[in-house]
């Protein structure tokens, strides 16, 4: 069994798609022809070069508009077959993928079709190849998988067999149960690709190609369960995939299709134990319980902006780092570390993006087997040299290179505040505002950039995702998507930006890639909260007054209610019954903020419904193109 993906799913030339395709773990590739054209070399090189990196090629790709022509197009259509074969013995691949007939010519007499597929498989098998044949949902008359079974059953040859592919087998909504009936030994090729669950006419999807397993909402478990219990031993294969997905960096994208399959084909041997794929042994996806902490990177004078705003939302300062410039503020279960160390990791983060969440820690059952999860997908481990008196925690570098520590309760990890940290004597005793803990935490990214990050959180954690919400920003269009632990414990808001222009976009732009954004802090009584903000002096986002008149209008609210909430520039919205509170701080540090939200009823949303005007009143404190950043 061979791990592959398709070379065209990959950026850049041929020696850089399959050095990345190496690197990130894959142990073959569907050879897409117009990537071997374009390469300097002779097929001999082009075998070496994938020989040298431990890569076979399992497959050459693609041979279109085969069956079903006559006369001088027909003898035409054996001679591009032959020299296809030669190349093919060159390469060293012995399996070509031939897609059903997209020419308008092409006959659907029955008998011609076959007649033309069965000489096809002599032929190939005269040079010892195989072909496997795709019904592509385009074709003038092969459109589905079960049509093409139908002709690879007729021509009975143990050169020619079926290729599936998942997108093209799930996308219009039907059911992987009806793969079933295929014999695993007839099917000689599986390509994977997920896409967005939507009510598609599949035959008009020609030009738009699927995402990775996992990213989309096609049953692709499903799929491959029941391919793999027919008996199938051939490569699992990572397809082409659609053209935002495929815009990162070569390494990136391989790395991400890496992670997708192993992710796909664990979880399918998790369902069935019978069944086993040649990847490497996972602990199961981890279950995290919460955010243990959040870690600024910041020189002096931001860390004093950042400090200034913790004490307005009534945080204290309780620690210091035994050895290090680093404090631990604290409110409720809220712990915010700010570092303005001038060595170190925090540093470099500062040095490149400004001040700036640079790590997090999640709480977790074992710290050791997320980070085994973790990195066996690919994601790289992190360390740092360890102080005297300072614990070694695991850690992973994410997806932007932040780090994400992992706290667990079976050692002494969780202890972390008791033995890095040294306690502050209470000069002052600010009363806490009820911060309780963190409800979210958003990250902006590029759109591309998105899927990417998705990808990470549910492969390694027990996390779901719901579908993308797009928010108008005034200036563009911002892409949401959540990602939630099981009880919600964990939420995070993966917001992708299209437009630098959108208040967003600028955040990315001025920091110079993905980061967090802002945070919300959970209250069980926002107004009582509010007091406690206005004694300590927090400065909030003040809303337009036009969004409180909008606000009585659409909710059946009693005006008291809501001229308090517009006293105190809070945010509501109301849905089947449960209601969301929200307050913003203003931004700093271009762009980031804080949240205080409070959920009533069991309301399980973000509030999208105020995104435009909490946007609209961040503009205003958007740095004027042209002024320099501070
Ligand atoms: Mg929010």
């Amino acid at each position: 069994m061979t791990l592959t993906i398709a070379t065209t799913s990959v950026p850049g030339d041929l020696e850089s798609k399959l050095s990345a395709i190496a690197s990130a773990g894959f142990t073959g590739i569907e050879l897409f022809e117009p990537d071997f054209t374009g390469f300097a070399g002779s097929a001999e090189d082009a075998r070496q070069l994938a020989e040298s990196l431990g890569l076979k090629i399992t497959l050459l790709q693609p041979f279109h508009d085969f069956e079903g022509l006559s006369g001088v197009l027909r003898t035409h259509t054996f001679d591009r077959l032959e020299s296809k074969f030669d190349v093919m013995n060159a390469l060293g691949a012995d399996l070509l993928l031939v897609g059903s007939s997209t020419h308008p010519d092409a006959s659907g007499d029955h008998l011609q079709i076959k007649a033309d597929l069965a000489e096809l498989a002599s032929r190939a098998a005269k040079r010892s190849l195989r072909i496997a044949y795709l019904a592509l949902p385009w074709a003038r008359h092969v459109q589905t998988e079960m049509a093409a079974l139908e002709l690879v059953r007729a021509v009975d040859s143990p050169n020619f067999g079926l290729a599936l592919n998942s997108f093209f087998s799930l996308a219009d909504g039907s059911k992987p149960a009806r793969l079933r009936d295929i014999p695993g030994n007839k099917v000689f090729h599986v390509q994977l690709s997920d896409a967005p669950k939507l009510d598609y006419d599949i035959r008009h999807l020609k030009r738009h190609f699927g995402m990775l397993p996992g990213q989309g909402g096609l049953n692709l478990a499903g799929f491959a369960r029941i391919i793999a219990k027919s008996g199938y031993t051939g490569a699992w294969s990572v397809a082409r995939i659609g053209d935002t997905a495929g815009q990162g960096a070569s390494s990136a994208v391989a790395t991400d299709g890496y992670r997708a399959l192993v992710n796909l084909l664990d979880e399918v041997s998790r369902s069935d134990p019978s069944l086993t794929f040649d990847v490497p042994h996972l602990p199961k996806r981890i279950h995290a319980t919460g955010f243990e902490f959040l870690e600024f990177a910041c020189d002096e004078k931001s860390g004093a902006i950042l400090t200034n705003m913790l004490s307005t939302l009534c945080f204290r300062m309780e620690r210091r780092h035994v050895s290090k410039s680093v404090e631990l503020w604290r409110q409720g279960a809220v712990n915010i570390v700010v570092n303005t160390e001038k060595e170190g990791f925090a540093h470099s983060a500062f040095l490149s993006h400004g001040p700036s969440v640079c790590d997090m820690g999640l709480r977790v059952k074992d710290a050791e087997t997320t980070v085994e999860r973790a990195s066996a997908l690919g994601a790289p481990v992190f360390s740092q040299p360890v102080g005297t008196g300072e614990l070694d925690i695991p850690a992973i570098r994410g997806v932007g290179g932040n780090v994400i520590h992992f706290i667990d309760e079976k050692s002494d990890l969780h202890r972390v505040w008791d033995i890095e940290f040294d306690p502050v004597a209470k000069t002052e005793a600010t009363p806490p505002a009820g911060l309780r803990r963190i409800d979210h935490i958003a990250q902006t990214m590029k759109y591309e950039e998105m899927q990417s990050w998705m990808l990470y959180f549910i492969s390694t954690f027990d996390m779901k995702k719901s579908s993308i919400v797009d928010v108008a920003d005034p200036s563009g269009v911002v892409h949401s998507q959540v990602i939630e632990s099981p009880e919600g414990e964990v939420r995070f808001n993966l917001n992708g930006a299209e437009s630098r222009r959108t208040f967003a976009g600028s955040f990315l732009a001025d920091r110079f890639g993905a980061g967090v954004q802002h945070i919300a802090l959970l209250s069980d009584d926002i107004f009582e909260t509010s007091a406690h903000l206005d004694t300590a002096g927090f400065q909030r986002l003040e809303i337009s007054p036009n969004y409180y008149d909008d606000l009585k209008a659409t909710f059946s609210l009693d005006e008291a209610v809501v001229d308090q909430m517009k006293a105190c520039n809070i945010l509501y919205t109301l849905r089947d019954g449960a209601e969301y509170f929200q307050i913003y701080s203003v931004p700093i540090f271009d762009g980031f903020f804080f949240e205080i939200v409070q959920r009533k009823g069991g309301y399980q949303g973000y509030g999208a419904r105020n995104a435009p005007v909490r946007l609209a009143a961040q503009m205003k404190h958007l740095r004027p193109t042209g002024m320099p950043r501070q």
